[in-house]
């Protein structure tokens, strides 16, 4: 059997691409290196699966390779989808939800559509090695060939090497959307407290990136949605092998100007913040002999560094873009040889960005291979 199209890889952007292609009559195999499909899909959003956000894509992704795909199947032709294959979905404040608020929900619904259009799965068939045009494990043929393999963000596999015979190469990974590790001397006693900041990442006395949200102290670094805004920009910082640091405004509402004339009026720190960080604001104003204001306003964590992928969400780095083409994402090196989603170097802001990202990639494919 010579298939149309081999999808390496059942993410959400494998089975979007292998539903479309079914459903435009091609014959479609799925290899999924896990026990079952769409593991990581069912963990997205606490469970809840973020899959997709009312906001406009500019400037929510690294780069503007998303932006063709992104404006082919915008958010009401992914919401088009989705009711298509029967999931109706809810907005929560920008985000798109499953109305049942389940990632199973979704999982069920893409399951079913693989089976209706009659795509085969394989699971627990990792795609080990892809030869001449093309050959999967020496066993799977296919005309044309998807990879679509995520990344080890939190789990999953790394393969993008399946792709080197080809002459494709890739960017590093490192954790995007994860915690920060810091330096400890300015986490003691702050572990486990939430704050709701604005916080910037500086690197070589540069702000490279800014997020007003929640901070979440840890024993090592900062986690929570203002540390994930940041972990980006790092990790494209690090690439270039800059030192970072996060600068913490803990009272974002009010100027330092405001806050010395509210602190000189007798107003103590313990009056407006965590009785902890009030006292980490303190002993930073005394180690660093400036004034509460200040240490209040520049709360500095030095040393920051990517969080383990294990933490992250995406993992920044992967296939080179500009080898593939940003409207079929067709490889410009190998013709009939796709990538979609996290296995190509595209990663998004939190909010439902990089599902958006998987399904825009995955449509785009589904509905333009094996048409030559
Ligand atoms: C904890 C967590 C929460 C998240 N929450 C959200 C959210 O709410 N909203 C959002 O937009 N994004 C979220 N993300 C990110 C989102 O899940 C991913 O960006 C998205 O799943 C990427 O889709 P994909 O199809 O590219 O890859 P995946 O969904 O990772 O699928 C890739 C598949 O390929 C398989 N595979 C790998 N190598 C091989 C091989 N050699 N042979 C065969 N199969 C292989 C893997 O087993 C996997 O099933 C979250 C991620 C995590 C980890």
């Amino acid at each position: 059997m010579i298939y149309d199209l081999i999808t390496v890889g059942g993410g959400v952007s494998g089975m979007v691409a292998s539903i479309c292609a079914s459903r435009r009559g091609k014959k479609v195999l799925i290899l999924e290196k896990g026990e079952r499909v769409g593991r990581k899909l069912l963990a997205t959003g606490n469970g809840k699966c973020n899959l997709a956000n009312v906001a406009p894509a500019e400037g929510k992704y690294n780069s503007d390779f998303p932006k063709s795909a992104l404006k082919e199947y915008p958010l009401e032709a992914q919401l088009d989808f989705w009711r298509g294959i029967g999931l109706v979905t809810r907005e929560v404040d920008g985000r798109i939800y499953p109305y049942s608020e389940q990632a199973a929900g979704v999982l069920n619904a893409l399951r079913a559509a693989l089976a209706d259009c009659g795509a085969e799965t394989l699971v627990s068939t990792g795609a080990e090695r892809i030869e001449g045009r093309y050959l999967v494990n020496g066993a799977y043929r296919s005309r044309e060939l998807l990879l679509a393999t995520g990344s080890n963000a939190s789990f999953g596999y790394e393969s993008l090497g399946l792709l080197a015979p080809y002459g494709h190469r890739f960017t590093r990974r490192i954790p995007a959307l994860a915690p920060l590790m810091t330096d400890k001397r300015k986490l003691k006693g702050l572990k486990g407290i939430r704050a709701r900041v604005s916080a910037e990442l500086v690197s070589n006395g540069n702000t490279v990136a800014k997020a007003s949200d929640e901070i979440l102290f840890k024993d090592n670094g900062v986690s929570g949605t203002a540390a994930f805004a940041l972990s980006g920009a790092l990790a494209r910082n690090s690439l270039t092998g800059g030192e970072a640091c996060v600068v913490i405004d803990f009272a974002p509402d009010f100027s330092e100007d405001e806050l010395l004339a509210l602190f000189a009026r007798g107003i103590a720190p313990e009056g407006m913040f965590h009785k902890e960080i009030a006292a980490a604001i303190r002993r930073a104003a005394e180690a660093e002999g400036v004034s509460l204001a200040r240490a209040a306003k520049r709360y500095t964590l030095d040393g920051v560094r990517p969080g383990p992928a294990e933490l992250a969400q995406v993992m920044c780095g992967g296939l080179r873009t500009e080898d593939f083409c940003p409207d079929t994402l067709e490889s410009r090196l190998s013709p009939g040889l796709y990538a979609a989603g996290e296995a190509l170097d595209v990663d998004g802001d939190c909010g439902g960005f990089n599902i958006m990202w998987a399904v825009a990639s995955g449509m785009a494919v589904g509905n333009k291979c094996c048409s030559k």
